[in-house]
C-alpha cells in the first residue's frame, strides 16, 4: 500500500516536472488516477511545502469550476552538489530547479587518499553551508557525481577513471562529515537526468548524450529511461576500440578513443589548461600543428556516427569543457556530416543544459530521488 501511494504521488511529480503547473484535473487525465485520489494527494504534498497553489488559470474556459494550478515548489529543499573530475571538483547549493545560490571550484587533490580529500570536500560544503544558511535553511541533502563507474546502492565509487585507482565509499564519508543524506551518481548518467527532467527529454524520448572534458563520457536515453547495461557498463563511447596496436588505456584495454582524445591524451602533442581548448586548437591551427586536434574530431566523429546508427536516437546532445568551444563542436558535427549527411546540427546539438554542467546533473540525480 506505502509503495502504491509512493508511486502515485511520484507520477503526479513527474508529470509536473515535465509539463509544468497545471490542475488536478489535467494531472489525474495525464496520469491515469482518480480525480479523488488526485485531490488527496495533492492536499498532502501542499501542506508537506513539496506543492504550491498558484491560483485560477485565466486562460481555462467555458462553464464549470475554475481550474486551480499546482506547480512544484522547486524552493522547498536546497540540495549540496559536489561534482568531482580529474582536474576540477566544483561544490554548489541548488535549489530543486538547479537554481544556483553558490557555486564553488577547487583543484582535485590527487595527491591525498580519496577519504581525505572527500574530508577536505565537506569542510567546505560545512562552509558554504552556514553562508547561504539565510537563504537555504532547509536541505535536503547531498549529491555527488563522480567518472566512471558507481554502485549506487552503496554509494560507492567502483571506479572513477583518471581520479581513483580503487574503490571509495564516498557517501559513508560525506554522509558522516555533514550529518544529510548523500547520494552518489555517474556524472554524465547524471546529466542524462538532468536532460529527462529539465531538458530535451521533455519533448524526445530517445537520446545520446555525450561529454568531452577531460575523458569522454556518454550516457543513453531509451523510452524515456536512461538504459545503463549490464553493472551500469552501457554506452562507454570513450573505450571504442579506434586503432590498430594503441596506447594502454585506463580501462585496461588498447587503442580506446580516450587514448586518442581525452585532454590528458591531447595535452601530451600540445601542452595546455583544461579549459582552453578552444584556444590552443586555434594556436595550433596557427602553427601548422592542427592535425592532432583534427584527427582526434575525425575519430570522435566517426565513433558518433557508428553509436548513431546503433542506436537511432532523436538527438545526439554534447556537454563538457572541450565541446564548449565553437569551432570544435562545429567541425565535429561537419566531420559527422561527412559521413553521413544527415547527421546536421539539427540532430547533433550542445546541450542547452551545458551551461549549467557543473551541478544540474547532480540536482536532477537528487530531485528524482524526492520525486
Ligand atoms: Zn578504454
Amino acid at each position: 500500500m506505502v509503495q502504491v501511494k509512493k508511486r502515485n504521488i511520484s507520477s503526479i511529480l513527474n508529470c509536473i516536472a515535465q509539463r509544468g503547473a497545471m490542475s488536478r484535473k489535467d494531472i489525474a487525465d495525464i496520469t491515469g488516477l482518480t480525480p479523488a485520489a488526485v485531490t488527496l494527494l495533492c492536499s498532502e504534498l501542499l501542506e508537506k511545502g513539496l506543492l504550491l497553489e498558484l491560483g485560477i488559470d485565466m486562460q481555462s474556459t467555458g462553464a464549470g469550476r475554475k481550474k486551480v494550478l499546482v506547480d512544484i515548489n522547486y524552493d522547498c529543499y536546497y540540495i549540496i552538489t559536489i561534482n568531482i573530475e580529474s582536474e576540477d571538483t566544483f561544490l554548489s547549493i541548488s535549489n530543486m530547479r538547479g537554481q544556483c545560490l553558490e557555486q564553488q571550484t577547487v583543484i582535485t587533490n590527487l595527491q591525498v587518499e580519496p577519504e581525505i580529500f572527500l574530508a577536505q570536500l565537506a569542510d567546505l560544503c560545512n562552509e558554504m553551508r552556514e553562508r547561504q544558511h539565510q537563504v537555504a535553511p532547509k536541505l535536503a541533502g547531498v549529491s555527488v557525481a563522480v567518472p566512471g563507474v558507481v554502485d549506487r546502492e552503496k554509494g560507492v565509487s567502483v571506479r572513477a577513471y583518471n581520479v581513483w585507482n580503487r574503490e571509495v565509499a564516498v557517501c559513508d564519508v560525506l554522509k558522516d562529515k555533514l550529518g544529510l543524506p548523500v547520494l552518489l551518481e555517474n556524472n554524465v548518467n547524471a546529466f542524462a537526468l538532468a536532460e529527462l527532467l529539465y531538458g530535451m527529454g521533455r519533448e524526445y524520448d530517445n537520446l545520446l548524450i555525450i561529454k568531452w572534458g577531460p575523458g569522454v563520457g556518454s550516457s543513453i536515453v531509451i523510452d524515456n529511461q536512461l538504459y545503463e547495461g549490464r553493472h551500469g557498463k552501457a554506452a562507454e563511447l570513450g573505450h571504442y576500440i579506434v586503432e590498430r596496436d594503441g596506447r594502454l588505456c585506463g580501462c585496461g584495454r588498447r587503442g580506446c578513443l580516450e587514448t586518442k582524445v581525452s585532454y590528458q591524451a591531447l595535452s601530451r602533442e600540445i601542452p595546455f589548461a583544461p579549459g582552453e581548448f578552444g584556444d590552443v586548437y586555434r594556436r595550433a591551427a596557427e602553427e601548422g600543428r592542427e592535425q592532432v586536434f583534427e584527427e582526434a574530431i575525425d575519430l570522435f566523429a566517426r565513433v558518433i556516427v557508428n553509436s548513431m546508427t546503433i542506436l537511432a536516437p532523436n538527438r545526439v546532445l554534447l556537454f563538457g569543457s572541450l565541446f564548449r568551444d565553437t569551432d570544435i563542436r562545429e567541425k565535429l558535427i561537419a566531420d559527422c556530416r561527412k559521413y553521413d549527411a544527415r547527421y546536421d546540427g539539427g540532430r547533433i546539438l550542445y546541450s542547452a543544459l551545458a551551461e549549467k554542467e557543473n551541478y544540474i546533473g547532480s540536482v536532477a540525480a537528487f530531485v528524482r530521488e524526492v520525486l
